[in-house]
């Protein structure tokens, strides 16, 4: 293990600087505490700063020497609307909010990393330091490329970095090419007509609408892809009915959609399409769908990939760097960001061993052996990129 001795010298802090974070956790676009104090001590390291894109983002920039090169790192500040179980001393002081994703640590690696360039200025060139709000569901990141992200601060390249309990400490992960999944999401609302329970002959019945979607829309994965294609249809919800012995009027589905590549997006959506209008025609009831692209595929570019791995050989060693892991279907608002720059999205290892809480779990707390490596990463990064 390489950990950049700046960054050893400022464990201490880093981790102080998370378990604040984590014990005073905001949900999305309203992360103004976390902002406010990220902004401060990105200040107290001589950086300038600029706060408000996408409400809460902030962004510090650090420049060293003459070169016009510039890359953006980033990380996330919000939290989920979980309630803590951890039982640690530093757990969320917030009822019904956590820190469960890890963003508290992903905020204080970096903030870490600025603290650690600001002394170390042995490079050549930009660097931007993009804290963004609303990872989580709403699309923060999406946001902030919508008002001017890469136009205010230009970069070549944009990098991200996400810790990974089901990874062990000391390993990094990364691919060129899709690392996380499209979400999408659907609703089906299928009308048909409120009857006696007893009389089904004078109603149509939604309830038989639902039982039959649920099924055939899991014939989309397994016999419209290509069986080398890969995908996911998951209804989730199913609303209908408040008694014994009524049949509704309607019945609502809802669900979700993940893919790696818009053709398989586009199939899906469509066949859903053609299979709640089948079936709605089968019953002599109405049916609408309301479809919604939420979160792009993350797409790594081939080029910032090599960097990344590069980068991360250097701190964990080339052993401990797999780079060629099976994609996740999980969605990631990074996404965006690398829809409008070439970039890469790696996995930090943070497993403490089988039993570690994965994210979004309420036992889950972010591993602060982590914390150097996933800065020393940053540090590196930015040392091979913008080589002095
Ligand atoms: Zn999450
Ligand atoms: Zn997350």
């Amino acid at each position: 293990m390489n950990v950049v001795p700046e960054v050893a010298a400022l464990v201490p802090e880093i981790r102080s600087w998370r378990h604040h974070i984590h014990s005073h956790p905001e949900t999305a676009f309203e992360e103004k505490a976390t902002s406010a104090f990220v902004a401060d001590k990105l200040r107290s390291f001589g950086l300038d700063v600029h706060a408000g894109l996408a409400g809460t983002g902030v962004v510090g920039v650090l420049k060293n020497g003459r070169s016009n090169a510039a890359i953006g790192l980033r990380a996330d500040l919000d939290a989920l609307h979980i309630h803590e179980k951890s039982g640690v001393s530093h757990a969320s002081k917030v009822e019904g909010k956590m820190h469960a994703c890890g963003h508290d640590g992903h905020t204080a690696m970096l903030l870490g990393a600025a603290a650690a360039l600001a002394r170390k200025r042995d490079f050549d060139g930009t660097v931007y330091f993009i804290f963004q709000p609303a990872e989580e569901n709403e699309g923060g990141g999406k946001v902030m490329v919508e008002q001017g992200l890469f136009e205010r601060f230009p970069m070549r390249a944009v990098y991200g970095m996400h810790n990974w309990p089901l990874m062990p400490l000391g390993t990094m992960a990364t691919r060129v090419g899709p690392l996380m999944g499209a979400f999408d999401i659907f609703e089906i609302i299928a009308t048909g007509k409120g009857a006696h329970a007893a009389m089904p002959n004078t109603g149509k019945d939604p309830m038989l609408f639902a039982a039959h979607a649920i099924s055939a829309l899991q014939t989309i994965v397994a016999r419209n892809l290509h069986p080398l294609e890969s995908g996911v249809v998951s209804v989730t919800q199913v609303h209908g009915g408040d008694t014994w012995n009524v049949i509704p009027q309607e019945v609502v589905l809802r669900g979700t959609v993940r893919t790696f590549d818009a053709g398989v997006q586009d199939l899906i959506e469509r066949r859903i399409r053609t299979i709640v209008a089948g079936i709605a025609a089968m019953f002599e009831m109405g049916a609408t769908v309301r479809y919604e692209r939420r979160y792009p595929a993350t797409i790594n570019a081939e080029a910032e990939t090599g960097h990344a791995i590069a980068a991360a050989s250097a701190v964990v060693g080339a052993a401990n760097v797999d780079a060629d892991p099976t994609p996740n279907m999980g969605s990631e608002d990074f996404a965006f960001m690398l829809n409008a720059k070439p970039g890469c999205y790696v996995w930090l290892g943070a497993g403490r061993g089988p039993d570690t809480p994965n994210v979004h779990n309420p036992y889950y707390d972010f591993n602060d052996d982590a914390l150097p490596i996933g800065a020393s990463y940053w540090v590196t990064l930015v040392g091979q990129q913008l080589r002095a």
